[in-house]
C-alpha cells in the first residue's frame, strides 16, 4: 500500500512537470492541446491546471482561434507573478541572476571576491548581492519564490554543509543554506556547481530529453562531474559522486593534491596543462626561439589554447594530451553508465575548440560504435551564468515536488 502511494505521488509530480514544460515550450496552449500532446486524460489535465492556477503559476490568456464551436481558453505561465534567483559562489567570483517565471534573465550581478578575505566577509557579500539584485529590479522579497545557491564541493547534501572546498580557505562544515535562508527569508535550494550546470542544460538547454546525462567540467583548477538520471541529480553515498578529477588515468602518473597518483586532474586540468607546457619550453631554449616565447612563466591557459588553435605543434600536442586523459576517463564512464549525453564545461572546453575535436575523436576511436554513433557529446554554450541558471532550475524542481 505504501509503495502504491509513493508511485502515485511520483506520477503526479511527473505529470505536473510535463504540463509545466509543455506550457513553457508553447507559450500559449489550450487544455485540449495539452491533453493531446501529453497523452493524459482531460480530467488529469483539468486537475493539474486548476492546481497551477490556484498557485498563481498560470494565467488564462485569451482564446484560441477556432473554426467553429466554443473557442478554447489558452493558458500561459504567469511570468511576472513569481521571480527566481540563482547565485553561484566560486573561489574568485559571485555570479547572480534574477529571472522571471519563464526563466528569462531580467537582472544579473557579478562580483569579484578575494577567497583569502575569509568566510565571514564572503557570506556578507553573498547577502549583499542578493539584497541588491532584488532592490535594483524594484522587487520585494515576497515576490521571489526561491533561491538556488551553488557552491564548490565537496558538500554534504544531507546536512546542507559546504565541507572544505580546496580553493576557499577557512570554510569547514559551513551550513550555508541555513545561513542564507535565515538572513534573506526566502527558501534556498543548495547544490554544487557541476550538478547545477547539468540541471541548467537539462531544464533550459539541449539536454531536455536526456535519460542519463553526464557533465564534465575541466577547469583551470580541478576537474568535476555530475550525473543526472531522468533529470534527477545522483549524489551517491555520502554525497560523494562526481569526483572524476580523482579517477586514476595513469598508474605511473604524478602525485595529485589528494595524495594519490595519476589522478585525472593532476594530468589534465588547466593548471596541469600550463605547467607541462612551461616545463617543455624550459627543457630547450630552442623551443622558446622557435615559438617566439619571451617569458615562459607568463604563459597562461588562454595563450596555450590560442597557440594550439593556430596549429603550433608543441602547444597542440599538450592540449591533445589533456584531451586524451579526459577521453580515457569519459570512455570509462561510457562503459560504466552508458549516458546518452555528455556535456563539457569549464576553461579548457571554453577556450579550445581543438580540445573538443581531439576529445571527440579519441572517444570515437575507443568506444563501441553503438555508443559513439548515438551519444550526444557537446560543449555547453551557456557561458558564465550556467551554474547560477542551474540554481534557478533547482527552484523550479522544488516547486513541482511540493
Ligand atoms: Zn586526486
Amino acid at each position: 500500500m505504501a509503495s502504491k502511494n509513493i508511485n502515485s505521488a511520483k506520477m503526479k509530480e511527473n505529470n505536473i512537470q510535463l504540463v509545466f514544460d509543455a506550457i513553457r515550450e508553447n507559450e500559449k496552449i489550450s487544455r485540449k492541446d495539452l491533453a493531446r500532446k501529453l497523452g493524459l486524460t482531460s480530467a488529469t489535465i483539468t486537475n493539474i491546471v486548476n492546481h497551477l492556477l490556484r498557485e498563481n503559476y498560470l494565467v488564462e490568456s485569451g482564446l484560441e482561434e477556432s473554426s467553429g464551436g466554443r473557442k478554447p481558453i489558452l493558458l500561459s505561465l504567469n511570468k511576472a507573478a513569481h521571480y527566481l534567483i540563482g547565485i553561484e559562489l566560486s573561489s574568485v567570483r559571485i555570479n547572480c541572476v534574477l529571472t522571471d517565471f519563464r526563466a528569462n534573465i531580467i537582472g544579473e550581478i557579478h562580483l569579484d571576491i578575494d577567497a583569502a578575505a575569509g568566510k565571514d566577509v564572503i557570506i556578507e557579500q553573498i547577502i549583499h548581492v542578493l539584497e541588491s539584485i532584488i532592490a535594483e529590479n524594484g522587487l520585494h522579497r515576497e515576490q521571489v519564490i526561491g533561491i538556488g545557491l551553488i557552491t564548490p564541493g565537496p558538500c554534504d547534501f544531507e546536512k546542507n554543509l559546504i565541507i572544505n572546498p580546496p580553493n576557499l580557505p577557512g570554510w569547514h562544515n559551513v551550513p550555508i543554506k541555513q545561513i542564507v535562508e535565515e538572513r534573506i527569508g526566502i527558501p534556498v535550494e543548495f547544490e554544487k556547481e557541476t550538478a547545477a550546470a547539468a540541471m541548467c542544460e537539462y531544464w533550459f538547454g539541449q539536454a531536455k530529453d536526456s535519460k542519463c546525462l553526464f557533465l564534465c567540467s575541466v577547469m583551470q583548477s580541478g576537474i568535476g562531474s555530475s550525473v543526472l538520471i531522468d533529470g534527477k541529480i545522483f549524489h551517491g553515498f555520502c554525497s560523494g559522486s562526481g569526483e572524476i578529477g580523482h579517477m586514476m588515468v595513469d598508474m605511473n602518473g604524478p602525485q595529485c593534491a589528494c595524495g594519490n597518483y595519476g589522478c585525472l586532474e593532476a594530468l589534465a586540468d588547466g593548471k596541469a596543462l600550463v605547467r607541462s607546457v612551461r616545463q617543455k619550453l624550459k627543457t630547450d631554449a630552442a623551443f622558446c626561439r622557435e615559438y617566439g616565447v619571451e617569458e615562459v612563466d607568463a604563459l597562461e591557459l588562454e595563450d596555450v589554447c590560442a597557440r594550439a588553435e593556430d596549429g603550433e605543434r608543441l602547444f597542440a600536442e599538450e592540449v591533445a594530451a589533456c584531451a586524451k586523459y579526459v577521453g580515457i576517463a569519459l570512455c570509462n564512464i561510457i562503459v560504466a553508465l552508458s549516458p546518452d549525453t555528455i556535456i563539457l564545461t569549464g576553461a579548457l572546453a571554453d577556450h579550445s575548440p581543438f580540445f573538443m575535436r581531439e576529445l571527440k575523436q579519441f572517444i570515437k576511436g575507443r568506444t563501441y560504435p553503438q555508443h559513439t554513433e548515438k551519444i550526444n557529446i557537446y560543449h555547453s554554450s551557456f557561458g558564465r551564468n550556467i551554474d547560477a541558471l542551474g540554481g534557478v532550475a533547482l527552484v523550479f524542481e522544488r516547486i513541482f515536488k511540493s
